[in-house]
């Protein structure tokens, strides 16, 4: 498909229109979902030309496909990239960009604190394949620095971190990767391209969940890889042959979603800075991890590399394990649910979801407390969410 570039810096215009400004099918003027495996052609000529590259078109929806296309237009303008591809889950992207770029004897550079899929492809799947990891102290910046320097093919990046919202200052490690040409991969998951543009600061390559908040509604899994189109072209055909294609009703559905993504995030930073400062001010709750509070540890670096700190926020609660299970039990607006970035509120301790299998001391050595409680701040109208949350930390 053909589109019109987009003669705008706004997110909220690209949002909506990026990859639709031009009408489809018949005259229509939203994208149909093209639920065609195969797509057939009047000559030989057109087909092959189409097949070698030198025209556009479809020839199998395994590789490419006209719905999933607008999907990874829009992702590719609000990232400010020159090219994307897309994936049928976040994991699948990253896994196939990690598996496109490293093969036996390549070292890569990385943090303890990537999502609890990431670093299993770190400490499980990629050592056995004769990869070199090395993962540093999410927030020791000189540590990462210097095993960068050491050599490496590839730095892999995600900020902030879950659960505790670590921030990692992009320019700086970028810079170093910079000098022994490394790849640098950035997980944007959790800032979306509205508060965060790793490409801008640098990075070769940028990656979400498109599940969490370029969904936004829990409804749909994909994932979404943006960057130089030589580097994109090589993550593609490892995709397009492994195939961990997405799949045009999904791409619909995170269409649908993604147009409302400025909208959303916007309310999403509003109401997580709200309930954060809430939290701050209550005699039941411990510690606060939001990077918009003056009191994070990140505070800094996040202010000046985010235009807005994100929806997720962490809590501890004072006491042991039963205040924290009184407390979530007593919610009544809020879902007892993993994941995030989605509409409504989500909430859950790390010690049973995104953590279980790390023994007590490894959460400790990641900074995770024992009560903590990780909050996907949804859109709702903030003085709902607060009243819950003041109703529950009544019976705690
Ligand atoms: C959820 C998530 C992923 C994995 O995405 P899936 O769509 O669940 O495969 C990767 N990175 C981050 C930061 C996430 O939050």
């Amino acid at each position: 498909m053909k589109n019109k570039e987009l003669q705008t810096k706004q997110n909220g215009t690209k949002a909506v229109w990026a990859g639709q400004s031009e009408l489809f099918y018949q005259g229509a003027t939203q994208v149909p979902i093209v639920n065609s495996v195969t797509f057939g052609y009047d000559n030989v000529d057109d087909w092959f030309d189409v097949a070698i590259g030198k025209k556009e078109g479809h020839i199998y929806s395994r590789n490419t496909n006209p719905t999933v296309a607008v999907f990874e237009e829009k992702v590719r303008v609000l990232e400010n990239a020159e090219a994307a591809t897309s994936f049928s889950t976040g994991m699948a992207g990253i896994s196939n960009t990690l598996y496109t770029f490293l093969n036996q004897g390549d070292r890569v550079v990385s943090i303890k604190d990537t999502y609890g899929g990431t670093s299993i492809i770190f400490l499980e799947f990629l050592p056995k394949k004769g990869v070199d990891v090395t993962l540093c102290e999410t927030t020791d910046h000189s540590e990462i620095e210097a095993e960068v320097r050491k050599g490496c093919k590839l730095l892999y990046l995600e900020t902030p971190t879950n659960p505790t919202l670590k921030v990692m200052d992009l320019k700086r490690l970028i810079s170093v990767a910079q000098e022994v040409g490394a790849i640098v991969v950035v997980d944007n998951t959790f800032a979306t391209p509205i508060n965060q543009q790793p490409l801008a600061l640098g990075a070769d390559l940028v990656l979400h969940s498109a599940t969490k908040f370029l969904g936004g509604h829990s409804d749909a899994m994909g994932g979404v890889v943006c960057g130089r189109k030589a580097l994109i072209d090589q993550i593609f055909h490892y995709r397009e042959i492994n195939g961990a294609t997405l799949h045009a009703n999904t791409a619909y559905m995170l269409l649908r979603g993604i147009k409302t993504l400025e909208l959303r995030v916007l309310r999403h930073n509003e109401n997580a800075m709200k309930l954060a400062e809430y939290l701050q001010k209550h005699s039941k709750v411990d510690a606060v991890f939001y990077p918009g509070l003056a009191s994070h540890p990140s505070h800094k670096i996040a202010k000046e590399q985010m235009t807005g700190f994100g929806g997720v926020l962490a809590f501890s609660l004072k006491g042991d394990f039963e205040n924290v299970k009184t407390f979530l039990n007593s919610l009544e607006l809020a879902h007892l649910a993993a994941s995030l970035g989605s509409v409504g509120t989500l909430i859950g301790p790390p010690k049973v979801t995104s953590h279980v299998e790390a023994s007590e001391e490894e959460r400790k050595q990641l900074g995770i407390p024992e009560n903590l409680i990780r909050c996907a701040v949804g859109i709702e109208n903030i003085e709902d969410i607060i009243s819950d949350f003041e109703q529950a930390l009544s019976k705690v």
